[in-house]
């Protein structure tokens, strides 16, 4: 948690390395008294200005375009500063340093990860919901998720939260205020038709569930264990599934030097492959730590692919390979060079027959993993939705269960009826984040990049 928010705050918003431009980003309750020691005209707002950067002995650092967001119209809902100068590392860094000088007894300091966009909670610029997807369009790896989290960042999601939890608070309020006349308990069910409230909420929250957790799947991907003896054909079944992809191949931190985990895209569904072949036993210590974060990956698994030749026989080494995998996780057998078998043998569920080389059986070993995975190519998934959010609209709708479970029973309490609504109501407040703890906020903005 940020303990100084009200303190003016500075960051190179741009990608750190070489680039066309640089942006540094400073915001402030009152950025007045600074802008008159950066520069000697007066900003207008929300106007480019292309003016010379200054040191504090007047000498040009850089120059460029300079844009005065004020409060309350800005990103963060302060007043805002752009500077938008050549894109070196050495330049920015003079530039920032500048920045800190001049706005030092003004208690300027350098941003933490995140600390504008968490402002711009604060200020309700953004709701929760909202401040991840900001991550999330920035984290995004395909096409797909980019253009849900654009969604998500737009408010598809809150909005829907919101209408569903205005039901929610509108129903409590009516029963709240029969609450007050005891006599007429058993007449609330049928004069506010409440029974027939709580159907439609729950047919409208299973549907969110559903459209959510094809979100979580478009954000989060599935995870893929590749395993298999040497040369039965691992890397280029990868590297056939990656194919004509544009996916920008993340390795996991740690395990860059020997890639142990590959991202390709499905459908724009992330698909992190994790290779066994990297898990040889060494005697290097830095290769020993980045098989010792493989395995911690393959602990999340969601299906293992045990690729064979299918011209052999499978054998002790398979079964020792098998053997170290999770017992709990699905396993798709799947045999490859099915090119130089004589026959042509048929897929089932649980194994298919391939050629990495010809690309035979590939299409079907891709859309085997979507279902695997719960992908529903024809479904839309119109926002991005994280696990959290899943998690909360989970609880949301088993308080609205118990809600209607009570109202079965016309000899039941109204009050306990109300308890469940308020806990249906802050599970749902929660995704927006009227009702999330500082330790939570802390740890989704400090997953931010800096300058963000
Ligand atoms: P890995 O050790 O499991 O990663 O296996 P490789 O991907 O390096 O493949 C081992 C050898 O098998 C290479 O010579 C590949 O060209 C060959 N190979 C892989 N898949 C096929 C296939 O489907 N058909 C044929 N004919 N050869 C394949
Ligand atoms: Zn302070």
């Amino acid at each position: 948690m940020v303990a100084h928010a009200h303190e003016p705050i500075v960051a190179i918003a741009t990608a750190p390395g070489q680039g066309g431009i640089g942006v540094i980003r400073v915001s402030g309750r009152n950025l007045a008294p600074l802008l008159g020691r950066l520069f000697n005209t007066p900003l207008k707002p929300r106007h480019a200005h292309y003016l010379s950067f200054n040191d504090q002995h007047d000498q040009p650092i850089d120059k460029g375009i300079v844009l005065f967001f004020p409060a309350p119209h800005s990103y963060t809902g302060e007043d805002v500063l752009e500077l938008q100068g050549h894109g070196g590392p050495a330049v920015l860094r003079r530039l920032l340093d500048r920045c800190l000088e001049a706005g030092a007894e003004f208690g300027l300091r350098h941003a933490e990860p995140g600390e504008f966009t968490h402002r711009a909670f604060l200020n309700e610029r953004l709701d929760l919901a909202q401040a991840e997807a900001v991550a999330d369009l920035i984290e995004a790896s395909s096409e797909a998720a980019a253009r849900s989290a654009m969604a998500s960042l737009s408010g598809a999601f809150s909005q829907q939260v919101h209408q569903l939890d205005d039901r929610i608070v509108h129903l409590r309020m009516l029963v709240e205020a029969t609450l007050d006349f005891p006599e007429e308990e058993i007449e609330f069910l049928e004069k506010y038709q409440a029974r027939e409230q709580l159907q439609s909420l729950q047919a409208d929250l299973s549907h969110l569930l559903r459209q959510a957790g094809q979100g979580m799947i478009l954000r989060e991907g599935l995870h893929v264990v590749l395993a298999g003896q040497p040369n039965v054909g691992k890397s280029s079944l990868l590297n056939a599934l990656a194919g004509d992809d544009i996916a920008i191949v993340t390795p996991v931190a740690g395990t860059t030097r020997d890639k142990v985990v590959q991202q390709i895209h499905i459908q724009g569904v992330p698909i992190h492959i994790i290779d066994t072949a990297g898990l040889r036993d060494t005697d290097d210590t830095v290769e020993r730590i980045g098989i010792e974060r493989s395995w911690a990956e393959i602990e999340k698994a969601n299906v293992i692919i045990h690729l064979q030749d299918i011209r052999a026989e499978e054998n002790p080494l398979d079964t020792d390979i098998t053997r170290r995998l999770p017992a709990r996780t699905p396993v798709l057998k799947v045999f490859n060079k099915l090119d130089l078998a004589p026959g042509k043998p048929a897929s089932s569920d649980s194994v298919l027959y391939i050629s990495a080389k010809t690309g035979e059986g590939l299409e079907q070993l891709r859309q085997r993993l979507l279902d695997i995975a719960g992908w529903k190519p024809t479904s839309e998934s119109p926002w991005l939705a994280r696990e959290r959010h899943v998690k909360a609209l989970h609880l949301a709708a088993e308080h609205i269960d118990l809600a209607a479970r009570h109202a079965e029973h016309n000899d039941s309490v109204l009050d306990l009826f109300a308890e469940e609504l308020r806990l249906a109501h802050e599970a749902l407040c929660s995704i927006t984040g009227q009702f999330t703890s500082d330790d939570l906020l802390g740890e989704i903005f400090s997953s931010f990049c800096i300058g963000k």
